[in-house]
C-alpha cells in the first residue's frame, strides 16, 4: 500500500513536517486571501479534521481541514470574486481549475499544490467567498497510501458521501488490496477477488470509496429522516433573524450540525433582495447521510 505517487507529490511542496502540514495550511492560505482584500482580513469560519480508519475503529491517520471566509459581506459587482482569488491563489503557486457553475451566479473553482487541495466557492447575489483547504491525510504509523476520500473531501458533483464499508479507500479492506496471500504456509484467496470491481477492490462502492447519495435512503431511515428530502419545501425554510451579516450567518450554520449529527457540508449560498430585505439562503448536502440541508436569514441592508 505504499504510495509510488508520493515521492513525486512532495518533491513540489513545502518542506513540512507531516504533522505541521495543518497549520503551514491554514497560515499559508490565510496570507494569500490577505493578498486579494488587504483591508479585510480573511475569517477562519471552522477547523477541523478528518479521521481515516481501516477495519479497526480506531483512526490510522487524520487530515485537516480549515474552512474560511474571503471579503466579508461587503462584496459589490465590482469587487474581486471568483476570479481575483484565482489569481491570488495562482500567484501563490497553486495549479486552479474552474468547475461548472453549480447553480445560478456560483461559482466553483478547485486547486492543488503539492499534496494540498483547496475548494474556492463564490455564492450567487453575491454570496459568500470561501475557502475549504486540506492537507494529504498524515499516518502517523505507517505511510499508507491516500485513501480516495475522506468524510470531507468526497466529490460533491455527484452527491456522493463515504462508502460505509471501505471508509473511503476502495479497497477490499479484509486483505487490503492483496486478494491472495501467498508464501509458504498455503495461498489464501479473499472473497474480494471474485467481485465486478476487481480484486482487492472494495464490493459495495466498486473501488470508488463512495456511495452515491441515493444509496443512502437506508441509513436515513436508520435517522429516523424523511425520505422525500428533494421537494422545494426543504429548501425554503423560514427565515431567521439575529445576524447582522451574512459572514457571520455562515459562520452559524457551519457549526451547525444535521439531524444525524454530522455538521460536514458544502454550503452554497444566494444572497437576494424581498421586501426591501436582504435575504440569504444556504443549501447543502450533508456530508454523513447525503441529506439536503438548508438555512434562510435575513440580513440588514448594507
Ligand atoms: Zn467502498
Ligand atoms: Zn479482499
Ligand atoms: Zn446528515
Amino acid at each position: 500500500m505504499t504510495d509510488p505517487a508520493a515521492g513525486q507529490e512532495h518533491r513540489s511542496t513545502p518542506a513540512v513536517p507531516a504533522e505541521e502540514s495543518g497549520s503551514w495550511l491554514r497560515g499559508h492560505l490565510l496570507e494569500t486571501a490577505s493578498a486579494l482584500y488587504p483591508d479585510r482580513p480573511p475569517v477562519v469560519v471552522r477547523e477541523w479534521t478528518d479521521p481515516v480508519r481501516l477495519r479497526d475503529p480506531a483512526p490510522v491517520g487524520h487530515r485537516f481541514l480549515s474552512l474560511m471566509a474571503v471579503g466579508g459581506d461587503d462584496r459589490r459587482p465590482s469587487s474581486p470574486g471568483l476570479q481575483g482569488l484565482l489569481d491570488a491563489f495562482a500567484a501563490a503557486g497553486w495549479t486552479v481549475r474552474r468547475q461548472a457553475p453549480c447553480g445560478p451566479g456560483e461559482n466553483e473553482a478547485t486547486a492543488r499544490r503539492g499534496p494540498f487541495r483547496a475548494r474556492l466557492y463564490e455564492g450567487a447575489g453575491p454570496g459568500i467567498l470561501t475557502v475549504t483547504g486540506w492537507t494529504p491525510v498524515v499516518f502517523p504509523e505507517e505511510h499508507l497510501a491516500q485513501p480516495h476520500f475522506t468524510l470531507s473531501t468526497v466529490d460533491v458533483d455527484t452527491d456522493g458521501v463515504l462508502c460505509d464499508d471501505c471508509h473511503g479507500w476502495g479497497m477490499c479492506l479484509l486483505c487490503e488490496g492483496r486478494p491472495y496471500s501467498g508464501g509458504s504456509g498455503g495461498y489464501g484467496r479473499c472473497w474480494c477477488a471474485a467481485n465486478n470491481a476487481g480484486p482487492g477492490n472494495c464490493v459495495e462502492c466498486a473501488g470508488r470509496g463512495s456511495l452515491p447519495a441515493e444509496a443512502m435512503s437506508w441509513k436515513r431511515k436508520e435517522y429516523g429522516l424523511p425520505e422525500a428530502d428533494d421537494g422545494d419545501t426543504a429548501r425554503r425554510p423560514p427565515a431567521e433573524n439575529g445576524h447582522d451579516s451574512n459572514t457571520h450567518a455562515f459562520t452559524d450554520i457551519s457549526h451547525r450540525s444535521c439531524a444525524c449529527g454530522e455538521f460536514r457540508c458544502f454550503w452554497r449560498n444566494t444572497v437576494s433582495e424581498a421586501d426591501g430585505r436582504l435575504l440569504s439562503r444556504f443549501v447543502g448536502r450533508c456530508q454523513g447521510c447525503a441529506a439536503r440541508r438548508a438555512y434562510a436569514f435575513t440580513l440588514p441592508r448594507r
